[in-house]
């Protein structure tokens, strides 16, 4: 098979690779019906985390089973599922805790920028879902794998509850479903922090009611200033960098929540600034496969349009060009179809 390979920073290549295999009894292969690229693909795409090895990309997948392992009981040939990121027996006491992301047999799951894809753990890993999908649900489906997960996981680290104000920092694809897993958790008031229309255009769509331009300092007293001088109940922070973690912090409430999924890069905090901020921080790798049962339902009956966040629809060997799309920020989130 084809798959995509980056060399270096702002290298991307879709070449020959060998076609995965069962190496595990818990393995399942699959094949793949829609894959993306994530925006922590950019992070070594812009050379922000260093490529030491051609690497095979893509962590967000959704298909069907083609093959399993002698150990694997409760997926078989012919189902369609969607798995996280991280693979997870969902069995460890961390697992049964709701933290399938900090399983005590986790592994990460790449490579899925392909045709075909080997997931490990495959029973703790996959669901499927109740039906083959027709076609346009597969990008609401895809969307599940990861950035509604993380959305999701985001608001709920958060805090949020019906009748709360939110602020959300981060206008990608996670903080966008940041907004819509906000409202569907019946939060009041949105604020979405966001300077391009397009993404202001589809945040006010899932459910934002206030959209904040600015930035830093001014974006904090924006913030106050919509909400009484208090700041808001919940924050999601939806980046990873130190100017988007201080800003959550320092637009919630005394006792609020911020709940934190970018992936830090060089954010540092001070001890004393966080003493006396009084806020509740929780945060981390999503626990994605405890929200995907509840998610794949949401998704069937047509509550939930996730997948709206993929504004480019590529064939897979044009990945390259998904890349550099989504690195220009002309694309919110591509979509790859083999
Ligand atoms: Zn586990």
């Amino acid at each position: 098979m084809r798959g995509t390979v980056l060399y270096a920073p702002g290298d991307v290549r879709f070449e020959e690779r060998d076609d995965p295999k069962i190496l595990k009894p818990t393995d399942a292969i699959i094949r793949i019906a829609a894959t993306c690229v994530c925006g922590s693909d950019l992070w070594p795409y812009r050379g922000a985390n260093p490529v030491t090895q051609p690497t095979p990309m893509g962590h967000e997948y959704c298909g069907m089973v083609e093959q399993v392992g002698s150990a694997v009981g409760s997926v078989k040939p012919g189902q369609f599922v969607i798995g996280s990121f991280f693979a997870s027996d969902n069995t460890c006491p961390n697992c049964r805790a709701g933290y399938q992301s900090g399983c005590q047999h986790a592994e990460f799951v790449g490579g899925a920028q392909a045709p075909i894809l080997r997931v490990p753990l495959a029973d703790g890993t996959l669901v499927t879902t109740p039906d083959a999908p027709p076609d346009d649900l597969i990008p609401n489906l895809l969307a599940l794998s990861d950035v509604m997960g993380t959305g999701w996981f985001a608001a709920e680290a958060a805090n949020v509850k019906p009748g709360r104000t939110v602020a959300v920092v981060g206008d990608g694809a996670v903080g966008l479903l940041g907004i819509l897993s906000a409202k569907l958790m019946g939060a009041e008031r949105i604020i979405a922090m966001s300077r391009h229309e397009s993404r202001q255009k589809l945040a006010r769509e899932f459910g934002a009611t206030d959209i904040v331009t600015e930035r830093g300092d001014e974006g904090v007293a924006r913030i106050k200033e919509l909400t009484g001088g208090i700041g808001a109940d919940s924050v999601l922070e939806c980046v990873g960098t130190q100017e988007s973690m201080l800003q959550a912090i320092r637009s919630t409430r005394q006792g609020g929540y911020v709940g934190y999924v970018g992936v830090p890069h060089g954010v540092e905090l001070d001890g004393q600034q966080l003493f006396y901020a009084h806020v509740h921080l929780h945060g981390g790798p999503a626990p994605v496969r405890r929200f995907l049962p509840e998610l794949i339902e949401l998704v069937f009956n047509r509550t939930i349009n996730p997948g709206k966040v993929f504004d480019l629809t590529l064939p897979l060997d044009r990945v390259a060009e998904g890349y550099r799309a989504m690195d220009e920020r002309r694309a919110i989130k591509t979509l790859l179809r083999p």
